[in-house]
């Protein structure tokens, strides 16, 4: 028996990014573990990946190139060779690009964050066919906006020093679910006498175990953050040497601020006074104070607003001084990478225009025209699975059952998106390839060395993209790249990337109080409250609020929010038997009184709809919910709905105030019992 232990990275869209060890005994890869010595996750796996084996050598998992012979959107498929597949997908793609190559749209997301799995080989492989290119907003773009216009990058505290602090503020998170590791370091925190104060409109399982909960409507974020500048200016709470030496802004900011005092950015959220008032002493005297922000509150019109109004409170209390103290929202600024060496922009002959990834509901049904070019004929899609998690879903269907349009889908399992592939393409799972990963939540880059062989006849996306460049002729050197020198293009001389692959990570270098001195990697080195281009950040109402669209609001009157299920990852995992077994069935939590109101019973099947569609699903009576609001937890298969839909039936496809970000906490609706 030859049993191993292979350094792996987590691969999945979460701010944790773990360090795993691969227990592989004779090949097969029969034990994950969290890796202990590594700092900021410290050898645990949240129960999602701690069955990484059972979701690599699925029954489901898809072996073998295939090629559609059914209708769109009825999963039925033949078995293809991959040469057969490759050939006949560049034959395909050849014409088109002949004719408009921005006529290709590459789609992809955080299937992976692996900076080699995810964009690297793709991008080149895009860049040199000319394809349209394609804006990535569907999670984060709003809050990431925000904050590069506050702090000038993606930067904040280091996730280890939350363990010191005497305040945390954990807004718009539920960190038990999705930032497992944070929650750590804020248990022991709370152990050592801090105060825990959870900011979401759900009572969420973090909530529960935080001194205070203040449930605010969805998308009054950034109220409450004017309402606490108001009252830290009136109580003189301001730190005003910080202010002065390492901010900017701050005069054009604070007139703004004084249009919100607590009792109108308390009406605004739904919140009493008492609350906002004490949410603000707190804030100013329990130091050192920390903010976990998260990026559920930036999913709504406001959000990039809302990002920024937060951002300046540690530099107002003057928080920034101290390890423990300042904000967290992303991380990933810390890691100074050369994505032009990974992507290779120069490939590119004509500039192309760019689609925006959250109205591709839109766009895939529009035709061709000065305004929006080509229509969209060929679309590939890797790390993605659009048809589930998209907004306003219906028209997402639309566009991926047109017959003209020509679908390639590279993936693990058979997802929604995938019953809509011309061809589907087996991917490889992280415990098959090699990878480099940055994280956004701590400072450490991870490498993942493959444990396993290819399951089945399975490929990394860099192995299928330089298939697909050798089949439409490209033989350009970049196309040669191995895996690993594409992962040692991606870093300078300041790291060692010989000793990230012998140890498994390396700790970016990074201060412990980053920003105690100013040096925010801005212009000037200041935090910027009022930028030339944008001015100060106001409250922004919801496209759907009573406030912006009255009469929608009386015809819809609940507002819903769909954050992640607790074992589930976005649309992954969804599939996973033992974790859908946890999670049961398709819920949409409801208040007792707003239930009561409409006749709703508990495991009631309930419509609940709006002026774009309806989903169906069951009830869960429960004051998790705030009244006037429901959670539609997610992100489940549509094909798992009782009436093969889900919750993005529902919402639109507006766009947030920066960034062009998705706003799917943005959405009004009914809901009403079936007979
Ligand atoms: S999903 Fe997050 S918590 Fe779970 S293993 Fe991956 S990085 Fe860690």
């Amino acid at each position: 028996m030859l049993e191993r232990t292979v350094h792996a990275a987590c691969p999945h869209d979460c701010p944790d990014t773990c360090a795993i060890r691969v227990t592989v005994v004779d090949g097969v890869a029969t034990r994950v573990q969290g890796d202990p010595d590594h700092p900021p996750t410290h050898g645990a796996l949240c129960t999602k990946v701690a069955r990484y084996p059972e979701r690599t050598y699925h029954p489901e998992r898809l072996l073998h190139p295939l090629r559609r012979v059914g209708p769109k959107g009825s999963g039925r498929y033949e078995r293809v060779a991959w040469n057969e597949a490759l050939a006949d997908i560049a034959a395909r793609l050849r014409p088109i690009a002949a004719r408009n190559p921005e006529a290709i749209l590459p789609y992809s997301y955080s299937g992976t964050l692996g900076l080699v799995q995810s964009e690297a080989m793709a991008a080149r492989f895009f860049n040199r066919l000319g394809a349209s290119q394609l804006d990535r907003t569907i999670c984060s773009s709003a809050g990431s906006t925000g904050l590069k216009a506050t702090y000038g990058r993606g930067v904040g505290m280091h996730v280890e020093n939350f363990v010191d602090s005497r305040l945390i503020l954990i807004w718009g998170s539920n960190s038990i679910a999705s930032n497992l590791h944070f929650w750590t370091f804020a248990q022991e925190a709370k152990r050592r006498g801090a105060k825990l104060i959870c900011i979401d409109p759900r009572r969420t399982e973090t909530a529960d175990k935080c001194h205070e909960h203040l449930a605010l409507k969805p998308g009054s974020d950034g109220a409450l953050a004017l309402g606490l500048i108001n009252e830290l200016v009136a109580n003189d709470w301001l730190d005003h040497d910080y202010i002065a030496h390492y901010t900017s802004g701050w005069s054009e900011l604070q007139a703004v601020a004084a249009n919100w005092p607590a009792e109108r950015a308390a009406a605004v959220c739904g919140i009493t006074v008492d609350a906002l008032r004490g949410l603000a002493r707190d804030y100013a005297t329990l130091r050192p104070a920390a903010i976990r922000l998260n990026y559920g509150m930036q999913r709504v019109r406001g959000g990039g607003s809302a990002v920024r109004l937060i951002a300046a409170l540690p530099c107002l209390t003057g928080a920034w001084r101290e390890r423990s103290g300042g904000l967290l929202l992303s991380a990933s600024g810390w890691a100074n990478l050369r994505l032009a060496a990974m992507e290779r922009p120069e490939l590119r002959k004509h500039s192309a225009r760019t689609i925006n990834m959250s109205t591709i509901g839109d766009d895939l049904l529009r035709e061709s025209s000065a305004e929006f070019g080509p229509r969209i004929e060929a679309l590939i899609v890797y790390n993605a699975n659009p048809v589930a998690v998209a907004p306003e879903s219906a028209k997402v269907v639309r566009g991926f059952e047109r017959e003209d349009l020509f679908t390639v889908v590279l993936e693990h399992f058979q997802t929604d998106t995938a019953d809509y592939a011309d061809y589907v393409l087996p991917a490889t799972t992280q415990l098959e390839h090699f990878d480099v990963h940055k994280s956004y939540g701590h400072a450490y880059l991870m490498v993942n060395e493959p444990a396993i062989a290819p399951v089945g006849e399975a490929r990394p996306n860099t192995e299928i993209f330089r298939g697909l460049a050798a089949n439409m002729g490209f033989d350009d050197p970049c196309f040669r790249d191995t895996d690993e020198e594409i992962a040692a293009q991606a870093f300078g001389p300041e790291i060692d990337f010989a000793r990230l692959r012998r140890d498994g990570w390396v700790r970016l270098p990074v201060l412990e109080a980053p920003f105690a001195a100013g040096g925010f990697p801005t212009f000037d080195g200041r935090a910027q409250f009022a930028p030339a281009d944008l001015g100060p950040a106001d409250y922004i109402a919801p496209y759907e609020s009573a406030a912006s669209a009255p009469e929608l609001a009386a015809r819809y009157p609940l507002a819903m929010i769909s954050p992640p299920a607790r074992h589930f990852l976005n649309s992954s995992f969804v599939n996973v038997r033992s974790l859908r077994s946890i999670e049961g069935e398709p819920l949409l939590e409801i208040h007792p009184e707003d239930a009561a109101a409409r006749g709703i019973l508990d495991g009631a099947l309930v419509r609940t709809f709006n002026d774009r569609g309806e989903y169906r699903c069951k009830a869960h009576v429960t004051d998790r919910a705030r009244r006037g609001l429901v959670v539609g937890l997610g992100i489940w298969w549509r094909k798992f709905g009782p009436a093969g839909t889900n919750p993005n039936e529902l919402t639109h496809q507006r766009l947030t105030d920066l960034g062009r970000a998705a706003t799917f906490y943005d959405c009004l609706v009914e809901v009403a019992a079936i007979e």
